[in-house]
Formats: structure tokens, sequence, C-alpha cells
């Protein structure tokens, strides 16, 4: 599966699902799921369809075998470790944050080269970047987090990806240059703000329309 946006809206489906499941639902109906992922319902049994998922006659889905669906069609049936390469504001909100646990997601451990930043007994340990490779080599690490300043983004990512991580998410503006096995997903918080407050002009000057 090479869809990206199809990707994203399982992903989101899985999300939906795993909040109703906390709730204690049984059986969840495709526009449930629309409503939660902001598509058609027309659109999320399509989207199933196509990966052999049916739901019962009268359209309902059991949440349970659904989650467990698409827990193996994105193959995330088990858990993932990242590590963060760049410990400053960003990398630091990100390896305290708690929430990617219920996604199967860890943040096992950061790495910096400023001595300041190195804490090796904190829950989430921070190491010398020069420890990398032997850390991601010992524990199999495949992802790994850029937040690291822009100018220093590419020799971070080569560290990365000459250890055995394949996979990228880059918190920097640079446009990262590597093999084509790796897949990188860049997240420009600067270019996103931008384009809410192009938007929001937009729509004062047209009133809405
Ligand atoms: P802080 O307040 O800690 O300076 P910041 O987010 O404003 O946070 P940045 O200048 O963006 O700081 O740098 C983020 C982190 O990346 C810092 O901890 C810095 O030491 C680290 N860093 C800079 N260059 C590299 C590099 N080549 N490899 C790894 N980490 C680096």
């Amino acid at each position: 599966m090479r869809n990206r946006s199809c990707v994203m809206r399982l992903l989101r489906y899985k999300n939906a699902l795993l909040k109703l499941k906390a709730l204690n639902f049984v059986r969840v109906f495709s526009d449930n799921l629309a409503d939660a992922a902001g598509v058609t319902s027309a659109q999320v049994r399509k989207d199933f369809s196509i990966f052999g998922i049916t739901g019962n006659r009268r359209g309902g889905y059991q949440v349970g075998d659904l989650i467990e669906n698409l827990s193996h069609i994105l193959g995330k049936d088990k858990d993932y470790e990242f590590i963060v390469v760049g410990v400053g504001n960003i990398g630091k909100a990100l390896m305290r944050y708690d929430g990617f646990e219920k996604s199967g997601i860890k943040i096992s451990a950061g790495f910096d080269i400023d001595p300041t930043k190195y804490d090796p007994g904190a829950a989430v340990a921070v190491y010398d970047l020069s420890k990398l490779n032997e850390y991601v080599v010992k524990n199999k690490i495949r992802f790994g987090i850029i937040a690291v300043p822009e100018f220093a983004a590419q020799q971070a990512f080569e560290v990365m990806i000459n250890s055995g991580i394949k996979g990228v998410l880059n918190f920097t503006p640079a446009r990262l240059k590597g093999p084509e096995d790796c897949i990188i997903n860049n997240i420009n918080l600067e270019t996103e703000l931008e384009s809410i407050i192009y938007f929001v002009n937009v729509a004062d000057k047209t009133g809405g329309k």
C-alpha cells in the first residue's frame, strides 16, 4: 500500500476506533468513522472493501475486529521505538509527551552534541551523538526524529541512516537528501502556521464566502 492519503485515513480510522473501544463501544458504523476521519461514509466503506474488510448486513463493524484488521494492514501489531536527534525545545517536548504510547510508539532515547543536554539517567536518556550508531545497532532502532537546527539537519540525517535508521520525521525546513529506501516525512511548523494565516486572511477578505 503506497498511497499516502489512504494510509493516513486508515490511521485516522484506527485512532477513532481506539477511542470508541476505550468508551466500551462494541459496534461502529461507517458514518461514525467518517465523522472522526473527516471523510464520507462511502469513502470509509471503499477503503475497507479494498482490504477485504466487510461489515455486517446492516452496515456495522465490530470495533475489536476492525482494530485488529487495521493494525495488521498498517503493520502496527507491535510496538515501535524512535530516537530523537536534537534535544532542544521541540526534541524535549516530544520526549516528554506520553500520548504516543497508546499508538504503540515509544521514544526510547535522545542524542545531542551539547554536553549540557546529556542525561543518561533520565526516563528517556539523552546521549552524546557519537553514541547513536552503537545504540541504534544494539537496539535495532529503525525510526528517528530530527529536531536539530536546519543547518545541522543533513548531517544528523546521515548519521542516522548510516546507522540503519529507515524512517525519519524531519522537523526542520531542510530538504534532506538520502537513499531511496529511506522514508522521510517533513513537518515544517513555520509553513503550517503561515498557511493558517493565509487562509484566515483570505476568509476575512471574502467575508467567509
Ligand atoms: P534550546 O533552547 O535547547 O537551545 P532550541 O530548540 O531553541 O532549544 P536549536 O538551536 O533548535 O535549539 O537546537 C536544538 C538542539 O539540537 C539543541 O539541543 C542543539 O544542541 C542540538 N544540535 C545542534 N546541532 C546538532 C547536531 N549536529 N547533532 C545533534 N544535535 C544537535
